[in-house]
């Protein structure tokens, strides 16, 4: 009886005392199961916001364009994207070739001169004092200087993203080059579509073959918004591009935006861009009225 009164005992502390562990490492279990719930949720919304991240920063040189014609170092391409509002901001990450070309100038020119050439270039003013020039490049600049026409502001991503493509392949300081860029909106399709050309030439080769996928794009809904190119200056002239139309500039928007519809003209020297609406173009000085 006594063994079978300790075995009872034992048994029935033992179930007490087991019943209550089973308790306990059920609780242990469900923080277990809610702690590991939660670790995932968060993972989740950590990974989801990734990807976000990395879907509001597009970049040209991963993202693969669309090859319309290659001859040697000419290329004619467009790359296609949604139209993010990220695109137009002013305020961004600068893209690594871009910040580079920054980086060198600011210690060749040394800092504080740079900077101050950087917001001479920017200069816009109703009180810019117009020198009597008669050259019809200096005419377009003080047009846009004394803010007669056209806005600066500074670059944003998507021309700095372009800019970036191009010095990347040919460095702005080391071997200069300019690139056309013409920039679609379908607005039904919430599409922006960029058409690029560009050599190791300094200046851009001619875009026929853009100029005709263009025509077309145009007749399936497409607007064509802007041209945009960069600017440069020799080393000389401290490398830093004129926010102005040259007189060929002004020509070539004026075609442009006759047979084509172009809306607006952007120029960039990587750090500002000007924009000039097409119902200035008449009011630049182009070889026709110079
Ligand atoms: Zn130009």
């Amino acid at each position: 009886m006594a063994v079978a009164n300790n075995t009872y005992i034992s048994c029935a502390l033992g179930c007490v005392t087991g019943s209550g562990q089973e308790k306990n490492n059920r609780k242990t279990m469900n923080i277990k199961i809610k702690l590991l719930c939660g670790l995932f949720l968060m993972l989740t919304i950590f990974v989801m916001s990734c990807n976000s991240i990395k879907e509001q920063h597009i970049s040209l040189k991963i993202l693969p364009p669309t090859m319309l014609e290659k001859n040697g170092t000419e290329i004619f391409q467009f790359w296609e994207f949604k139209n993010d509002p990220f695109l137009w901001d002013t305020n961004f990450v600068q893209p690594t070739s871009l910040k580079l070309y920054e980086d060198s100038l600011s210690n060749i020119l040394g800092k504080d001169s740079f900077e101050h050439r950087i917001l001479e270039l920017a200069f816009q003013d109703t009180s810019f004092k117009s020198i009597n020039a008669k050259n019809g490049d200096s005419i377009n600049a003080q047009l846009v200087h004394s803010k007669t026409l056209g806005v600066i502001r500074p670059i944003n991503y998507l021309e700095a993203q372009l800019l970036d493509y191009q010095i990347s392949s040919y460095p702005l300081l080391s071997h200069p080059t300019e690139f056309h860029g013409f920039i679609l909106f379908n607005d039904s399709l919430k599409l922006v579509r960029v058409y690029f050309a560009a050599s190791d030439q300094a200046w851009p080769p001619k875009p026929h073959v853009i100029l005709e996928a263009l025509e077309n794009d145009l007749k399936m809904g497409w607007t064509f918004v802007y041209h945009l190119h960069n600017h440069y200056e020799p080393k000389e002239n401290d490398y830093l591009g004129i926010l102005a139309p040259s007189i060929t500039d002004a020509q070539y928007y004026l075609f442009l935006s006759e047979d084509y519809s172009m809306k607006q003209a952007i120029i960039t020297n990587g750090f500002h861009t000007v924009e000039i609406q097409s119902e200035d173009f008449k009011k630049l000085k182009s070889p026709e009225n110079n």
